[in-house]
């Protein structure tokens, strides 16, 4: 499969079109960004380390039903996807308390929450992207129809159940993350984009250790070497 023209970049990610049109190869960057795109930062390799990540983490998911954008990964830091149209809400699960949610309601960081809690936000950077409610997404039509909201988040709590037991497999405790969606030439909602430690709070089951994006967000240290650890602890087997 050959990469054509440049289709879309992201903040994170290249997506080129291919000869077949229902196809079109994403390429993971080594780009950082963070903040609504105020702190930007480069390190060499974490494109790929989010590439395999997020395969072997579509694929665990693919397992249990869920059905996704991904075709194959190709080479280190490129996979083969089908082509949707991405939903422009960003919905976030949310297990224990951190980022946005603290700020906003005043919840102490790593307070575990009673329930899996799912928001959606506004894609769109200029509005730096908002919260909503089903109302503006209706209101928007941002989605067809109340049906389709429930349906997002019905998946978003299955992703959630799938991953977080895997990741306490490994000794990861799975804060909260970011998904998309898309729809597909057939019209199904399918999972898209990516599921990597850029869009996730991952830390360590033991020692609470930040082993994600927080990392590059606060100045802590180098993230490739964490995002290595991630790839190390959920590639063995256990
Ligand atoms: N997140 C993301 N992209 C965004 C906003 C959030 O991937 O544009 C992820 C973020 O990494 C975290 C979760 O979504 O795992 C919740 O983010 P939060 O609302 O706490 O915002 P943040 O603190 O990242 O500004």
């Amino acid at each position: 499969m050959k990469k054509l023209g440049l289709f879309y970049e992201g903040k994170s990610k290249k997506l080129y079109k291919t000869e077949d049109k229902n196809l079109l190869i994403t390429e993971f960057k080594d780009d950082f960004t963070a903040l609504n795109a105020e702190k930007k930062g480069t390190e060499i390799g974490k494109g790929a380390l989010n590439c395999k990540i997020s395969t072997q983490l579509f694929h665990i998911l693919e397992a249990q039903g869920i059905k996704t954008h991904l075709v194959k990964i190709l080479n280190d830091t490129t996979q083969a996807v089908k082509k949707v149209t991405i939903i422009p809400i960003e919905v976030i699960v949310r297990n224990t308390a951190a980022g946005s949610l603290t700020k906003r309601l005043g919840i102490a960081e790593g307070k575990k929450l009673p329930f899996a809690l799912i928001e959606f936000y506004y894609k769109n950077d200029a509005l730096h992207s908002p919260i909503l409610n089903d109302e503006h997404c209706l209101l928007m039509n941002l989605v067809k129809s109340e049906s389709d909201l429930e349906e997002l988040k019905r998946l978003a709590r299955e992703i959630n159940s799938v991953l977080k037991k895997f990741f306490e497999t490994r000794n990861i405790d799975l804060i909260d993350f970011k998904i998309e969606f898309g729809i597909d030439y057939d019209g199904n909602i399918l999972l898209a984009d990516e599921i990597s430690p850029d869009s996730c709070r991952l830390w360590d089951f033991t020692t609470h250790e930040k082993l994600d994006k927080d990392r590059f967000r606060q100045n802590i240290g180098s993230v490739t070497v964490t995002y290595e650890e991630i790839l190390k602890r959920i590639s063995s087997t256990v």
